[in-house]
Formats: C-alpha cells, structure tokens, sequence
C-alpha cells in the first residue's frame, strides 16, 4: 500500500475515470467519505452524504488532499516581512 510522503498516511491511488488523472484517497473508509473507490479508479459519490443509502458502495473514502495536514505545503507561498 502506498502512503502519504508528507504525513504517512496510508492512501490508494486511483484514476478518475472522466480526467485520467490519479489522486490520492485515504485508505482508511470514513463516514463522511464521498468517494467510492474500486480496484483502479474512483467515483465521486452524490449518495454517500450520510444521510442516503448508497447502493453501490459498501464503504466510502476521503481525497488525501482534504485530510492531509500538510497538504498546503505543497502551495506554500506565504510572503511576510520577515
Ligand atoms: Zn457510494
Ligand atoms: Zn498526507
């Protein structure tokens, strides 16, 4: 399993089916998840708000980048006088 080079986390990575790009979803299935995932991609998911019943998933994830706290890191562009 591969895991988050910032914080370690353990993530999948999966394609989206409509762009072709990668991303990261924690491996771990949360609550408030709104994605779907299957063995190669990922599906965002209208359903899995917590309040439907989704019949196509049994579970559903996070993007990494939503829970990473060191997600900005990668934007960093922070300009202080100092
Ligand atoms: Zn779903
Ligand atoms: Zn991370």
């Amino acid at each position: 399993m591969a895991a988050c080079k910032s914080c370690g986390a353990a993530i999948l990575w999966r394609r989206n089916p409509k762009t072709g790009r990668m991303a990261p979803i924690d491996a771990a299935a949360s609550p408030r998840g709104n994605i779907g995932v299957d063995t190669e991609s990922y599906a965002l998911c209208n359903a899995a708000m917590g309040h439907v019943e989704c019949a196509e998933h049994r579970e559903h994830h996070t993007n990494h980048f939503a829970t990473c706290k060191f997600a900005n890191l990668h934007h960093r562009s922070r300009r202080g006088n100092g």
